[in-house]
């Protein structure tokens, strides 16, 4: 039985009968590193480990099914800043992250591979469920979250993300995004957006969710109406969404970035407020130890400049290099949410900047799955926009990462895996006319006349 049955099964409207009815492959294709190679770059310099010599796509076995799982034929994925660590074993080899969490049961086991299948997005359609699963059937159109726990642990009641087992799926666990297939728990479903093509809707979830909670959730920095809000990377992955999500909820983004471009797309998509790190030339660090707090003055007299005062709430994830001007910028009583140190995790601030003023630093991991449900709300009703910019084939994975892993993607990278070309999967056409085609594809149409105008 070959995976095309499945895709023209889908592509020509097929029902969920019909799809149940399909054999699932014994192997299939997926984006995966090798655990034989997982040492090939040590001692390299970081800029020079290439995920395009790591990354390889080829046939893997496909997995036993779990009771409470399902199998899912992934119709695009993307690419996240964890695909870019996997490629690269930094900060260190994901195999070790399998390896333990195969140890947690019978289950579990499945995922100690000699390969290690990555990505942590995908929209895609159910094709089969395990003989547990309540609420999803063959045929059902699905978007994948990232957050793979069970509901076995009392503090997954409180909040998903306290959970010991909290695993972060095609980075921490193996059959990731990234792949023809793949099986995931049930519990990680989402129903996909109907107005959204395959790749619009793949490229979301796990950016999205994260900036929701670390901006808008119970958990994170709670911004209300009128909040300044300074967002570094702001035509990024997650911080694209989370300039989306201010100007959405009523607050004021001050967002950060490295060019011009990158600027003026911004302000067409509505935030005003901008600074361009490169051409300003912050130089935070003196050198490789000492922090220079006369460039955090001059930050903060920038922010104060253009916002009218210091920002209430900094969405902060470069780390080392950032993480004490972010300190030190923040508000009197203002919150740091923090989710990851993309220069470096050993991180360092002038603490008197904390207590004296009495602010706080908020630690952030993805999203439970009601903080994942209410984002795919947002992006359902139309209230925030997929960030894709650039969509490549599958079979061209290791270039997308290679793009991120530089930072010369902007937005979102989407990966189309079943879907034959782009466009594809929009289920309800009157939707999007009243959503607004020019809203909906907004962040790439701006990013592609930016890089026009450059050229010309
Ligand atoms: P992207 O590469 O899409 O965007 C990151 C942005 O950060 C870039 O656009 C760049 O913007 C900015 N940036 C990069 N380096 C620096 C620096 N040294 N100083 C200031 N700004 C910098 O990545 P994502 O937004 O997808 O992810 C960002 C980080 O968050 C990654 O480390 C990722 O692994 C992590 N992450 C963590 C999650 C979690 O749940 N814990 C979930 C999602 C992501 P510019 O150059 O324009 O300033």
């Amino acid at each position: 039985m070959s995976i095309d049955q499945i895709k023209d099964a889908i592509e020509s409207g097929g029902t969920g009968d019909d799809l149940a009815g399909l054999a699932i492959p014994d192997t299939y294709r997926a984006a995966h590193t090798l655990r034989s190679e997982q040492e090939m770059f040590a001692d390299m310099a970081s800029a020079d480990k290439d995920p395009r010599t790591s990354l390889h796509v080829g046939q893997v076995a496909t997995p036993e099914l779990a009771p409470d799982e399902v199998v899912v034929a992934v119709m695009a994925s993307a690419i996240n800043y964890n695909t870019v660590w996997t490629s690269v074993f930094e900060p260190l080899s994901t195999f070790f992250f399998l390896d333990r969490f195969a140890r947690e049961g019978h289950w579990e086991s499945r995922h100690r591979q000699d390969f290690h299948v990555v990505g942590s997005d995908a929209s895609g359609v159910v094709v089969r469920v395990g003989n547990a699963v309540r609420n999803w059937k063959p045929g059902d159109r699905v978007v994948i979250a990232p957050v793979v726990t069970h509901d076995q642990d009392p503090d997954a009641h409180e909040d998903q993300m306290l959970s010991a087992n909290q695993r972060a799926w095609g980075f921490e666990t193996n059959f990731g995004g990234l792949a023809d297939l793949t099986v995931v728990r049930a519990s990680q479903l989402l129903r996909k957006p109907t107005h959204l093509s395959w790749e619009e809707a793949a490229v979301n979830l796990l950016c999205a969710g994260t900036s929701y909670r670390m901006l808008v959730g119970a958990h994170g920095a709670r911004m209300k109406q009128g909040d300044i809000v300074l967002v570094w990377g702001g035509t990024g992955g997650i911080g694209g969404y989370a300039v989306q999500m201010v100007l959405n909820g009523g607050g004021i983004p001050v967002a950060v970035v490295s060019s011009p471009e990158r600027a003026e797309v911004l302000r067409e998509l509505g935030c005003e407020l901008v600074i361009d790190r490169k051409a300003e030339d912050y130089r935070f660090w003196s050198d490789e130890h000492t922090q220079d707090e006369s460039e955090w003055r001059r930050f903060g007299k920038q922010i104060r400049s253009l916002a009218g005062s210091d920002p209430d709430i900094v969405f902060e994830h470069p780390g080392r290099e950032t993480m004490g001007a972010s300190v030190f910028a923040a508000k009197r009583g203002g919150t740091v949410v923090t989710c990851a140190a993309t220069s470096g995790y050993s991180l360092e601030y002038d603490n008197r900047h904390l207590w004296m003023k009495l602010k706080r630093i908020i630690g952030s991991h993805g999203a439970n799955m009601a903080e994942n449900a209410e984002t795919i709300r947002l992006l359902d009703r139309g209230a925030i926009q997929p960030l894709l910019t650039a969509t490549f084939a599958l079979d061209d994975v290791g270039e997308a990462a290679r793009t991120v892993q530089q930072n010369r993607s902007d937005g979102k990278v989407g990966i189309l895996c079943l879907a034959s070309s782009e466009g594809q999967g929009i289920e309800d056409l009157e939707k999007r006319e009243r959503i607004g085609e020019d809203r909906i594809t907004s962040w790439s149409r701006s990013f592609a006349a930016n890089k026009r105008s450059v050229q010309d």
